[in-house]
This record gives structure tokens, sequence and C-alpha cells, in this order.
């Protein structure tokens, strides 16, 4: 991986070693994608028949699994994979079930009482990547929290062939139908609905470039999506007492998840990045994707910096997706972290643990968005709402704020509103 020593970077230097390479060659790419959803728009399942041969090869042999038919299919997996899921889905369970809203209720004066409350959004549309490697993982991690928050709708779409596996995860995680389609004709389906496909009211997950795009398309159309979650990214912090074999093992793991990875090395001495660039070829040579993971590490790079504090600003600017802290005393970085999906700290926590089994979600905002945006968790299946009632004095008591903010807006009706209560007559019954 290139390197290059922070302080004797301009701004402008700064900012380009911490790019993405999606932001360089995004021009045609919107383009694309809004040609693939007018299709789906217009000709329903037959585009999904269509594009699916053009983009993967073939046509699918049906457009839907029912839940009998992925029970069936997915009843030919191993055994030890089947205990490896099932192992997986009892932390993501515990974690996740552990995330219940609980209701929140202010008198905030007398007479008025506030509340917030939260229900399961009904429809929603689970994406699971499978361009180059069938995401099992990526099941679990949406249909456990869209089932334990109670989403009365859940359907499920990736790429073909669906493997046996995702079939076994999907039944388990209580998917209702799946569709063998992926890339941006599986978000438009999703979205707009085709003849077999339901329309959902909100669409989850992680996907490439294209899924990314058809997302943030069908978002603007009113279509609710979860976050922008593209194409893999770490970055790990490391000093130099970490090991660098298990530093390159885990920026081997991000790269080889896609072309468009991006892994990135932040630590303290040329020394240390030397070491980790020897771990990297030679790890490198015993991949079975070692070619995928070779471009992803052509756009990968080091940056050396004087100090941790200065690593953390490195890191908060560059926002990654997972975050790893291989130092002495990782925890106490954790109050200057400010922008990362997920963060892994100290030696024995590497990011694998996070993206199958410990528990955490893998559904991580990508490009920069974990400044603002957050990891998937059960919130983001449910919708929140707001309750309120009054008693009769409770209005009384509220009734001169609410009115002279009303006068002061010029809005006469919102006051009427008030007033017009006031003048009634008080009943023992309805004034409670
Ligand atoms: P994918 O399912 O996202 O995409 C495959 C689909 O892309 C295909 O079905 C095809 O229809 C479409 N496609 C391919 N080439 C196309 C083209 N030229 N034009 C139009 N459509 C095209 O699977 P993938 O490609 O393996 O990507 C998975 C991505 O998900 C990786 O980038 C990985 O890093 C990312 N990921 C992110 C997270 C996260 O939380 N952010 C988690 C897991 C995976």
């Amino acid at each position: 991986m290139q390197s290059y020593t922070w302080t004797q970077l301009d701004p402008q230097a700064r900012t380009a070693v911490l790019a993405r390479a999606e932001q360089v060659q995004n021009a045609s790419l919107s383009e694309s994608v809004t040609a693939i959803l007018r299709q789906v728009q217009q000709q329903g399942d037959e585009a999904l028949m269509q594009l699916s041969e053009r983009f993967d090869g073939q046509r699918p042999e049906q457009l839907v699994y029912d839940s009998d038919e992925l029970a069936r299919r997915g009843a030919s997996i191993t055994d030890s994979l089947k205990q490896a899921i099932d192992a997986a889905i009892d932390n993501l369970d515990a974690f996740h079930r552990a995330q219940q809203f609980t209701t929140v209720e202010v008198e905030t004066q007398p007479g008025v009482r506030c509340e917030l409350r939260s229900e399961a959004i009904e429809r929603v549309g689970l994406y699971v990547p499978g361009g180059s490697a069938p995401l099992v993982s990526s099941v679990l991690m949406q249909a456990l929290p869209a089932r334990i928050a109670g989403c009365s709708v859940r359907v499920m779409a990736t790429p073909p062939p669906v493997s046996d596996a995702i079939c076994y995860a999907a039944w388990r995680c209580g998917i209702q139908q799946l569709f063998p389609v992926g890339g941006a004709q599986a978000i438009a389906a999703l979205a707009y609905g085709t003849e077999t496909v339901p329309r959902v009211d909100k669409i989850f997950g992680p996907g490439n470039r294209f899924v990314t795009e058809a997302k943030t398309q069908v978002s603007v159309g009113g279509t609710a999506i979860d976050m922008p979650a593209g194409p893999s990214e770490v970055l790990v912090i490391a000093d130099d007492n970490a090991d660098p074999a298990f530093v390159a093992a885990d920026l081997l793991s991000q790269a080889e998840h896609g072309e468009d990875s991006q892994a990135m090395l932040v630590c303290l001495s040329q020394q240390f990045a030397n070491r980790v660039n020897e771990q990297l070829q030679s790890q490198l040579a015993g991949l079975s994707r070692r070619a995928i993971a070779t471009q992803a590490l052509a756009q990968s790079r080091t940056l050396i910096c004087d100090t941790l504090a200065q690593a953390c600003e490195v890191s908060n600017r560059y926002g990654p997706e997972h975050l790893i802290v291989q130092t002495d005393d990782p925890r106490a970085l954790l109050p200057s972290l400010r922008a990362a999906g997920s963060i892994f700290l100290g030696r024995w926590s590497p990011e694998s643990v996070g993206d199958y089994a410990s528990g955490t979600n893998h559904v991580l905002p990508t490009y920069g968005a974990s400044r603002s945006a957050s990891s998937l968790s059960l919130a983001d299946f449910c919708r929140r709402f707001t309750v309120q009632q009054l008693s009769r004095d409770g209005l009384l008591g509220l009734a001169d704020t609410v009115m002279t903010l009303a006068d002061a807006e010029g809005l006469d009706a919102h006051a009427n509103a008030v007033a017009l209560r006031l003048k009634a007559p008080s009943t023992a019954r309805s004034d409670s």
C-alpha cells in the first residue's frame, strides 16, 4: 500500500488521499441506474427477467421462493454450516432484542401528557448482496431485526443463483418471500412493485455501487431507505506495538469484499508500515480472492501520523465504515473517535467477528456517512410517533402560551381551536 506522511501533505493532498475510489468515477452510474429503474417501472416482471439475463447472465427459473421453498432448498446445507448460522442467530438475536424501544411518557405541565411511541414499519424489503459472494450473514443482519421489530411483510431480494445457505438463513429468520433478482433492478422492484414483487415501505441492505445508487434514487421518489451502505471500508489505527500480521489480516479481510473496497492504515512509523506491507504480500498469496483484494489494495493507503491524537483526527475526517484500533490502550481512544460505523477495540477483536457473529450489525454507513448516520439497529425497522392528551385544566394552563404564539404567526384558526374549547361547558366525564 502506498504510504504518505500526514504532516507533509498540503490540504489538497490530504483530501485526495482520503477520497473514496467511488467519488472519482460516478458520472455515468446515475444515468444507467435511472434507465434500469424506468425499465422495471414500465415492464415489471419481464424487465426483471431481461435485466437479470443482461447483468447476472441468467433468467431466474422462477421469480419468487416462498417460505416452504426456502426450507426445502436450505435443508441441503451441511450440519456444521447450519450450526454456525444458528449460533450467529443466537448472538444477533440477543443484541437486537435488547434494543427494544421503551415508550417515553412525560407530563410536561399539569394535565398535559406527551408520549413517544414506536411501532414496526409494516412492509420491509431487504437486499442481500450476491454479485461476487453470497452474503449469508447479510440475511441475518437484516431479517432478524425486521422480525424482532414485528414488521408484518418481510421480503428479500438477492442476485441469482441463490445459494442454499441463503435460503436456509432466510427461512430461519422468517423471510416470507425471496426474489432471486439483484442489482438496481431488485431495488426498483421493491420500490415500485411488479406483478410478483410487492411494493415496500422501506428498503434495507448493503450492495455495490449500482444497488446504492438505485437506493438513493428511489428514496428521492418517496421510498424510505436505511442508509448509503456501499462498498466496504476499513480503517485501522495501529501503534508500533500492534501485531503487523493481525493488522494485515484485517486490511485484507476488507479488501477481499470487492475491487471497490478500501482499506486504510493509520500508523505511527514507516517501519511499522513496511512490516504490514510484508505481511500483506505473504498473506495475499494464500487467498482465493487475491485478484479482487489486490485490486482493492491498489486504492488503499497508509497514512503515517505523529501521534495517536492525530491518527484519531485523520480517522474522523475519513469517517470509516469499520474502524479497528490496535494500540496499547484502545479504549482510551474511544472518546476521540467521533465518526465510524462500527469500532473494534484491541488485538482480539477482528472485523470478521462483527461481520458474522458477535451480535452487532454489519450493515453500516459508508462514503463517510458515519459522521451522521448510524449502524443498522432495531430502531431502523420501526417508526416513532408522538401521542398527546390534555385534560380541560391542562388546556386551560397552556391556552395563553398557544394563543399568543398563534397570534404572533398570524394563524387565527390555530388560536380559535383553543379559544372555542375554553368557552365550552365543563363536564366531569370529558374533563380528565
Ligand atoms: P451486489 O448484489 O451488490 O451487486 C450485484 C448486482 O449488481 C448484480 O445482480 C447486477 O445486477 C448488478 N450489476 C453488476 N454489474 C452491473 C452493471 N454494469 N450495470 C448494472 N448493474 C450491474 O453484489 P456485489 O457486486 O458483490 O457487491 C456487494 C457490495 O456490498 C460490495 O461492494 C461490499 O463491499 C458491499 N457490502 C457493504 C456492506 C455495508 O454494510 N456497507 C456490507 C456487506 C457488503
